[in-house]
């Protein structure tokens, strides 16, 4: 029982943060070696060297996989500070230029790039769960804009994880989120269990912010497309090719954008 239940820590630790799952196993090596009687031993040597790795070790060795961090800056941040301390925060350096160029397309406006989930330092094709593609280093999350009712735009979120929060289509808008709750993809929807709670419920979706912050990104050459619902495709009457629709199976991209490099 007690072998099932360490199993389990690991996988989980391992699909969360990537690291994680060995950073457990080193902890409890360390544990049983070292004679010492404390109370939560191995849980205060796994945050130490969680810790430790994370912040330290981690961000030296990801260049050998060609990865790096996102880069923060004035207007560059993540939505959850999680998202850095569960290692979801590495890129390609071209994502990062891609970023950058971005920022200052954004110059002299209010609006910030707050991104979510991007992907793990190591290994081409290991998944960042629940994501499908987030596996090489070229994809990353957005975070939508909001405005107060007066029509400024913030830098506030409505979720607290940054997902699950939508922006629903409106009654004469087209409906795709309807159509794969219909044909049975059950998952389309799942991001409104992961909010981690909801905040600012006074603010409302920036249409001028967000088309904004989309074609500041549609301006850089490496982009090799843009997901997002395709009814706030329409209300904000973008029309270039490479913003997609990514189908069915994957979740509804109407509290989020995703962007990914060539
Ligand atoms: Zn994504």
């Amino acid at each position: 029982m007690k072998t099932l239940i360490k199993i389990l820590l690991f996988v989980f630790l391992t699909v969360l943060t990537q690291i994680g799952g060995i950073v457990y196993l080193v902890s409890l090596i360390i544990s049983r070696k070292w004679n010492k009687n404390l109370k939560f031993k191995t849980l205060i040597i796994f945050i130490g060297l969680y810790l430790f790795s994370t912040l330290l070790i981690v961000p030296l060795i990801a260049p050998v996989f060609g990865r790096e961090k996102v880069n923060h800056s004035e207007k560059i941040k993540p939505t959850n500070y999680m998202t850095v301390l569960l290692n979801r925060n590495y890129v390609r350096p071209k994502l990062n230029e891609l970023l950058s160029q971005t920022e200052k397309e954004l110059n002299g406006t209010k609006i910030e790039i707050h991104y979510l989930d991007a992907n793990f330092p190591f290994i081409n094709k290991f998944p960042l769960l629940p994501h499908l593609s987030h596996n090489d280093g070229k994809k990353i999350d957005i975070s939508l804009i909001y405005e107060t009712n007066n029509g400024v735009i913030t830098d506030k979120q409505q979720s607290v994880s940054g997902y699950g929060v939508f922006e629903n289509p409106k009654p004469n808008e087209y409906n795709q989120i309807e159509k794969c709750l219909k044909n049975g993809y059950f998952q389309y929807d799942y991001p409104k269990y992961i909010t981690f709670g909801k905040i600012n419920k006074e603010l409302e979706f920036s249409n001028k912010g967000t088309k904004r912050l989309i074609k500041s990104i549609l301006k850089n050459r490496n982009l090799e497309k843009i997901f997002i619902e395709p009814h706030l495709k329409s209300r904000m009457k973008l029309n270039d090719n490479r913003i997609r629709y990514h189908g069915c199976r994957a979740v509804r991209h109407d509290d989020h954008i995703h962007i990914q490099l060539k």
